[in-house]
Parts: C-alpha cells; sequence; structure tokens
C-alpha cells in the first residue's frame, strides 16, 4: 500500500519505519526538518507539502500533538486531497469532539476515518507492539486493520467513531490513579519501616498488583526497572499525563460523569507539572512525598 504518515516525533518516527519494514510505500510529512530527515533514513519518502504526501496514496495516518492541530491538516490538506476511498486513521490522543467532528467532516466528503489513539509509549512505537483502541464503523475497521497490525501487539476495535478516544481516556486516567497510589504505598512502606522491596515482592503477588507497580516500579532500585532508575528521564510525560487527564475530566463533564479520584489525579499532576516537573517520567510524582 501507498500511505501518507503525518507527524513524525516521538511516536510518529518509529511507527512510519515499522510501515516500511512491513514492505508499504511511505509518504512522510512534518514541520519538523529533523524529523522528516530521520524518516528518510528509516526509508520513508519524505514530502515538504501535505497535499503532495497524500496524493495517490490508499490511507493517511496522522500522528499529532492535540486536536487542534488534527482538525487544521485534516481539513486545509488532507480532505479533498486524498484520493477519493482513501482511509484516514487519526493515531493521536486528542478530545472526543474533535475527533468526531473530523471523522464526520471526512465522511462528508465521501471518506472512511478511524480514530486509532495508541497504549505502549515509545518503546512500543520503536518495536512495533503498540495496543490500538479503534473507533468507527465495522466496514473502517476491517480496512484499518491491514494498516495499523505492522505497528501493533494488538487491534481492538471499541465501537463507533469517538469510542477509541473514549477508551484512552478511561485506560489513562486509570493510570495515573494508580501510578499515585503506587507511589504513596511504597512511600507509605518505607517510612513505616518496612522495605520497599519486600512489599513489591508481597504486593505484587497480592491484590495491590497493577502494571505501576508490576512492571513500571516508581522507585529507583525497586522492582521492575523503569524510568525511577534513570531520574526520571525518559518514559512517558508527566505534561502529557497531564494533557490526558485534561481530555478525561472535560470527557467525563461531557458525559455526565463522576470522577473524583480522576479530578484529584488532574489536580496532582498539575501542581507537579506547575513546578518544572512536565519533562520528568509520570512516576516521579513519587518524589513529591518526600
Ligand atoms: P511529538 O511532539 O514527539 O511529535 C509530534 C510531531 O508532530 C512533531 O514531530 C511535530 O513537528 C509534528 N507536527 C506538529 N504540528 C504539525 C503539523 N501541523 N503538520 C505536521 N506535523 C506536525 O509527540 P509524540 O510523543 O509523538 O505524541 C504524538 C501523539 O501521540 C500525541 O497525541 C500523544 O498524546 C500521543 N501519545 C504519545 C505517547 C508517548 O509516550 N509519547 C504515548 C501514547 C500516545
Amino acid at each position: 500500500m501507498k500511505i501518507a504518515f503525518i507527524g513524525l516525533g516521538n511516536m510518529g518516527g518509529g511507527m512510519a519505519a515499522n510501515l516500511v519494514k512491513a514492505g508499504h510505500e511511505v509518504h512522510a510529512f512534518d514541520l519538523s526538518q529533523e524529523a522528516l530527515a530521520r524518516a528518510r533514513e528509516a526509508g520513508c519518502e519524505p514530502f515538504t507539502a501535505v497535499p503532495d504526501a497524500v496524493a495517490g496514496v490508499d490511507a493517511v495516518v496522522t500522528m499529532l500533538p492535540n486536536g487542534g492541530i488534527v482538525k487544521a491538516v485534516y481539513t486545509a490538506d488532507v480532505i479533498g486531497k486524498a484520493p477519493e476511498g482513501a482511509l484516514f486513521l487519526d493515531c493521536s490522543t486528542i478530545d472526543l469532539a474533535t475527533a468526531r467532528e473530523v471523522t464526520e467532516l471526512a465522511r462528508g466528503a465521501g471518506y472512511e476515518m478511524v480514530d486509532a489513539p495508541v497504549s505502549g509509549g515509545i518503546a512500543a512505537a520503536n518495536g512495533g507492539t503498540l495496543t490500538f483502541m479503534v473507533g468507527g464503523s465495522d466496514e473502517a475497521f476491517a480496512r484499518a486493520g491491514a494498516v495499523l497490525e505492522p505497528m501493533a501487539k494488538a487491534v481492538i476495535h471499541a465501537g463507533e467513531s469517538g469510542a477509541g478516544q473514549v477508551a484512552k481516556m478511561c485506560n489513562n486516567m486509570l493510570l495515573a490513579i494508580h501510578m499515585i497510589g503506587t507511589c504513596e504505598a511504597l512511600k507509605l512502606a518505607e517510612k513505616a519501616g518496612l522495605d520497599p522491596q519486600t512489599f513489591y515482592d508481597i504486593s505484587s503477588k497480592s491484590t495491590g498488583y497493577c502494571w505501576s507497580l508490576n512492571d513500571y516500579t516508581p522507585m529507583a532500585g525497586v522492582g521492575a526497572a523503569s524510568p525511577a532508575d534513570n531520574d526520571y528521564a525518559g518514559g512517558f510525560a508527566a505534561g502529557l499525563m497531564l494533557k490526558d487527564l485534561r481530555l478525561a475530566m472535560d470527557g467525563a463533564a461531557t458525559a455526565g460523569a463522576k470522577v473524583p479520584m480522576g479530578e484529584h489525579a488532574k489536580a496532582i499532576y498539575e501542581a507537579f507539572v506547575e513546578a518544572g516537573g512536565a519533562g520528568k517520567d509520570f512516576g516521579a510524582i513519587l518524589t513529591t512525598l518526600d
């Protein structure tokens, strides 16, 4: 297939490279010349304008920072410029309202579109082991599989348009809550005189087990290897987690859902980011408990 890939940053760069490895012809576009140069090295064909990149393709994949940018790119340069029948896949994490609006605009112009946000982070983007949560019609989902499989560990149909973004915001709200809880439990164990590694050995096999504790232990030298062992460099930035929590709180307000722990998690990450922690891995909340 010929696939246009727009947004070749931390995530998109590795994802586009995996499409090339799977044998697809990948047309790359990014505003950053550096990102574009990396894409060329990975075997993509670089373009300097979106309409040229999407000309003649079977599918367009976007991996962009936020909903405003996603809407601007599709309305200005993709809808009406990509060939009739091309499939659009937006893999960015964006607000539900924009995801649904852009899909409607695409459908109105005769294109199928799915929202397909991901879980797994940069290592999974590079390794081709992302989990895709896909919102769209049965037909669009069936077509999306061939594009997503080379980048995926799992591709799951969440439901109609927007359902992928709903799954993503719920997942990341839960992740924020159990990360904060994990940090509190590790520090409580330590302060109450229990060796945190012993606490890990017990709780990771008890009802306290969760991904934050078992697989991404946020205390240096304890449990699983994680960015905590590298002074919280790399990993999933607290600033991105705050963005996702804001999307979840907006989604909860629109849906009329009560999310008191989600609101609390947002306030905790807001304070951490305001204190200069935006670039630290989100497990660095542990350092605020000393
Ligand atoms: P990033 O900032 O590294 O990459 C975004 C890229 O988009 C940049 O290269 C930027 O130059 C480019 N860009 C911005 N505006 C553009 C435009 N108008 N046209 C073309 N290119 C443009 O961000 P990222 O970490 O790759 O994240 C991308 C998306 O994936 C976000 O929505 C993020 O929430 C989501 N996500 C990130 C992670 C993670 O661990 N980083 C995990 C899951 C989901």
